[in-house]
């Protein structure tokens, strides 16, 4: 269905947003993924434009001057922004669209958009976290500690966001966050359409 949803999948590093993402596009073709901008390095297959659109920080620093990032944070000592130009197309257009971001940025998001739908995506424990970084073979020691303690200060704020889901089975969390969208899309201020046609409301 399109309404113009935004959707913020927020949650620490390692705890699996992106296969979250990924599977739940796969079910809902409806959803397309705002591509951010990070001063981070390329990981791997990591292609310009495609996972992120990378760029240095003076590029960043100038795009938040001139006020065409919608959010911000700096993680891990980088940048990770929302562009701001596809965000109102897709709003325009009642595409739906999910954002990968960071808590803070999540909180951000809520206040220009307050009918955000924000969603918390919570390790099974510390332990599986750790060692979902250390398979996933992108951090260093050092970097995987830093984003421990990190998701540490992160899981305090769960409580900012409408819903949290523990992603130990992915399938389950998939399952689950596609019904959060549902139960959205049910309430009756999201179904004026509907409401015309019959009552003309
Ligand atoms: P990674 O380096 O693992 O790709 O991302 C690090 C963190 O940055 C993740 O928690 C991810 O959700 C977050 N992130 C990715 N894009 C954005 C963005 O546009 N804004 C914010 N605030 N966080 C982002």
């Amino acid at each position: 269905m399109k309404q113009g949803k935004i959707l913020c999948v927020s949650g620490p590093s390692g705890v699996g947003k992106g296969t979250v993402i990924s599977k739940l596009m796969e079910k809902r073709q409806d959803f397309v993924l705002s591509i951010s901008m990070t001063t981070r390095n390329p990981r791997g297959e990591e292609k310009d434009g495609v996972d992120y659109y990378f760029c240095s920080a003076a590029e960043f620093q100038d795009l938040i001057t001139k006020k065409e990032i919608l959010e911000f944070d700096v993680y891990s000592g980088e940048y990770y922004g929302t562009p701001v130009a596809p965000i109102r197309e897709f709003v325009r257009n009642k595409q739906n669209v999910i954002l990968d971001i960071t808590i803070a940025g999540a909180l951000q998001v809520k206040k220009i958009f307050p009918e955000a739908l924000m969603v918390f995506l919570l390790p099974p424990s510390m332990e599986a976290l750790y060692d979902r970084l250390l398979k996933r073979d992108t951090e260093t020691e050092d970097q995987i500690q830093a984003r421990i303690k990190q998701a540490e200060i992160e899981i305090l704020h769960v409580e900012k966001f409408e819903y949290a889901i523990l992603n130990d089975k992915i399938e389950d969390t998939v399952s689950k966050l596609e019904a959060i969208i549902i139960a959205e899309e049910c309430k009756y201020y999201n179904q004026s359409a509907i409401l015309k046609k019959f009552f003309d409301l």
